[in-house]
């Protein structure tokens, strides 16, 4: 898996000071994407072991405390990027028990797989749904277009 871009601290993306990692790959083609350069499996950089320690140690940081990680994209839970981020979700809510994980992917919940679906298990909010540019809506928090759905899995 690639990414794009990692922030060790973000307050834009969910609730709460939080590390966001946009992931690379996209095949939904949603017209008025905001991020096209996000569509191919190619673009930013691979993920590796020391990326995903950096993570571990940022969420482990007490001088700033995040709330979480955030995963965007890109899609998260397209089924190659799945590959990659399970490990990564299992070992956050292992080693990092106070924070929560938020996902974004253009899948309906309903059309996840069985590989998809492992996922959930370690995600607190998902957020799911293509952009549809006409439902498109400025004023919505944590969501584009009218049709995404927030997920809160816990409380
Ligand atoms: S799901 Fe997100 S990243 Fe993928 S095409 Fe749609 S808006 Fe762009």
């Amino acid at each position: 898996m690639n990414y794009l871009q990692y922030y060790p601290v973000d307050v834009v993306n969910g609730e709460g000071t939080r590390c966001t990692l946009f992931v690379a790959g996209c095949t939904h083609q949603c017209r008025g994407c905001y991020n096209q350069k996000s569509w191919s499996f190619d673009a930013g950089i691979p993920f590796d072991q020391a990326m995903e320690e950096q993570i571990i140690r940022d969420l482990q940081d007490t001088r700033i405390r995040r709330q979480g990680l955030s995963l965007s994209g890109g899609d998260p839970l397209h089924p190659r990027n799945v590959k990659c981020l399970l490990p990564l979700v299992k070992r956050i809510k292992a080693e990092c028990q106070d924070k929560d994980i938020w996902c974004w992917t253009g899948y309906r919940l309903a059309e996840l797989n069985t590989e998809q679906r492992e996922m959930l298990a370690y995600i607190d909010v998902l957020i799911d749904g293509k952009f549809i540019q006409e439902q498109a809506n400025p004023a919505l928090a944590w969501r584009g277009s009218e049709n995404q759905i927030i997920y809160r899995f816990t409380s």
